[in-house]
């Protein structure tokens, strides 16, 4: 029984990202770098965003102001400003929803087993903030194979023009 149950566990580590460890996905939270009350994040979140990401809400699907939106820049977190997508992982998936094909950053998302509503999924959220942002599936069209269908709530867009001037701004005289 314990083999079995040792092997299972081997199974469902190398079914999920490689290289995370467990304890961060089970709770997210505790290695959340930005922490708030559920009153601060109450005050700076909208109540769509605040349902999103700190209720694991769902914008209702083909609503989503980035559902068909392929520009050129980054999408950051709504709550913290965290980069997690790039436009080029953008793909037209027709679920309603934005879907990338991979993060911006191995280390920007952190995925959990969500096992609501009678299924079992794969929850993706903001490593830096906790932040709901979507789920996981492994039926991607593109060559990774993945899936993150992400709510345009949970994610603010940065064109990549912006992003330029903004460093320029930053850079001394
Ligand atoms: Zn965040």
């Amino acid at each position: 029984m314990r083999t079995l149950f040792l092997s299972l566990s081997f199974m469902f580590l190398a079914a999920s990202c490689v290289g995370q460890e467990t304890s961060t996905k089970e709770n997210p939270e505790m290695k959340a770098k930005v922490q708030k009350t559920d009153a601060e994040w109450k005050a700076k979140l909208s109540p769509e965003e605040y349902y999103v990401l700190r209720e694991a809400g769902t914008e209702r699907p083909f609503t989503g102001k980035y559902n068909l939106h392929f520009e050129e820049g980054d999408y950051r977190c709504a709550a913290c400003d965290a980069v997690l997508f790039a436009s080029d992982s953008k793909f037209e998936s027709h679920c309603g929803w934005p879907s990338f094909d991979n993060v911006a950053e191995n280390d920007a998302i952190i995925e959990r087993e969500d096992r609501s509503f009678g299924m079992v999924r794969t929850e993706v959220v903001c490593a830096n903030c906790g932040g709901h942002l979507g789920h996981l599936f492994d039926d991607g069209p593109t060559e990774s194979g993945m899936r993150y269908c992400i709510n345009s709530v949970a994610i603010d867009f940065q064109s990549k023009k912006e992003e330029e001037k903004t460093d320029k701004q930053e850079e001394p005289k």
